[in-house]
């Protein structure tokens, strides 16, 4: 490979997101002139809240009967947890591989987190789910997206069926992406979104819930903070539902605002657009590094899988652990902002899952052995096509170079 004279360098901002759409801010001033920012806050009882609109607009996008927005994505997978009759010490299976909030609620409502492995294309390990079903005696799975990468949905479907496991999944890098045609979120009993910044669309923090299933929508709304208004949900079963679950569901704070589902309903518009753009981003940089580089292993997707990239995860497997540091290092010095999964130490999102210290010392071998030279690029909307196929370059050129040295 011809290296070029100067370095390729690159300036762009990783953590920069798009600006909220024009039509989403005058939907926001709108909520702030009314000064009705609750969602139970309506001038008439014919007044739907953005709230109840957002609810109905997202149920009716995934196919589902039933949606609740709430406070954040970790707070839904709580709710759904809540709703599926979890007891304090039941254990709940859940990836190895995930982002903290995923253990944290499983914890918070008192569950017992059971680690899955993970496969080399970063999503859980149906062999050893199985063993692991088997040997904890779980009956629910906490199924996490990690990474918006969508395992064999209708062979874990099976293999939950034949089993008795209730599944919820967490969605959270899944918003608009589907398997086989159907939504991601629409194989579980419940799924779990976030509309926290950096996932597919943005209020800062924001999460909704999804299902079919009457009883347990109906539980998680009360248990949300529903009051007694629970009539004014408009993606929801009907009152009958809620007739002895109203007095005996505690009320655990935690909804959505107006304002926020006003800034959201417009974006959920541009959804699937944005799921065509993040794509354009990943091919990009994923050329780019096969153009550039025979070192780097993309993980495969599967042929029925429609996923939505807003980041980038790559391999390289035979780095010692010298030259990882100097890759990360090596690419940092040229504007390119990569994340380590394997790193010791939890550094700003990303931690290993060892370091979850509240849970029993799990040793899973095989996600250790991936996670060591697991890399991780975010692909806001912010950048170009061309941006993302010059961050790849860049990758590539600083791993041959290393290899090179
Ligand atoms: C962000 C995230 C969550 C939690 O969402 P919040 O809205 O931040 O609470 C859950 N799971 C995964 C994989 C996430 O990335």
């Amino acid at each position: 490979m011809n290296r070029p004279a100067t370095p390729l360098t690159f300036s762009g901002n990783f953590t920069q997101q798009e600006a909220i759409p024009e039509d989403a801010i005058t939907a926001a001033v709108a909520v702030m002139q009314g000064g009705r920012l609750h969602r139970y806050n309506v001038a008439s009882a014919e007044e739907i809240s953005e709230t109840a609109a957002l609810e109905m607009e997202y149920a009716k996008y995934q196919d589902q009967r039933f949606c609740l927005a709430c406070a954040s994505g970790g707070y839904a997978i709580q709710l759904a947890l809540r709703a599926s009759g979890i007891e304090p010490g039941d254990p709940v299976l859940t990836n190895g591989f995930t982002l903290s909030p995923v253990p944290g609620a499983i914890q918070a409502v008192g569950g017992k987190p059971v680690l899955v492995e993970t496969t080399s294309d970063l999503v859980i390990d149906l062999e050893h789910l199985e063993q692991v079903i088997k040997s904890s005696g779980s009956k629910l799975l906490l199924l996490s997206h990690m990474r918006g990468h969508l395992v064999d949905m209708d062979a874990l479907c099976k293999l939950l069926d034949a089993h008795n496991v209730v599944m919820i999944e967490d969605c959270a890098h899944t918003m608009g992406a589907s398997f086989n045609g159907v939504k991601s979120g629409a194989h579980g009993a419940m799924a779990c979104f976030s509309s926290q910044t950096y996932k597919h669309i943005n209020s800062g923090e924001g999460g909704l819930l999804t299902s079919n299933n009457e009883e347990m929508m109906a539980r998680a709304i009360v248990l949300s903070g529903s009051y007694m208004l629970f009539e004014r949900h408009e993606a929801a079963p009907g009152a009958d539902a809620f007739q002895t679950l109203k007095l005996e569901t505690p009320n655990c704070s935690g909804r959505m605002d107006n304002l926020r589902a006003a800034i959201l309903r417009p974006q959920l518009q541009k959804l699937d657009d944005n799921g065509i753009r993040w794509n354009q981003r990943y091919d990009a940089f994923a050329n780019a590094l096969k153009e550039n580089s025979n070192a780097i292993e993309l993980p495969a997707r599967h042929p029925d899988a429609y996923e939505v990239p807003s980041s980038i995860q790559f391999r390289i497997p035979h780095f010692t652990d010298e030259q990882n540091q100097q890759f990360l290092e090596t690419c940092a010095t040229r504007g390119v902002d990569i994340k380590w999964f394997g790193a010791e130490e939890p550094k700003a999102y990303t931690s290993r899952y060892d370091s979850w210290k509240y849970l029993e010392p799990t040793s899973l071998p095989k996600t250790d052995e991936i996670l060591k030279r697991l890399y991780d690029c975010r692909l806001p909307l912010t950048f170009s096509v061309e941006d993302c196929a010059l961050i790849g370059r860049i990758v590539a050129e600083v791993t041959q170079t290393i290899n090179a040295d």
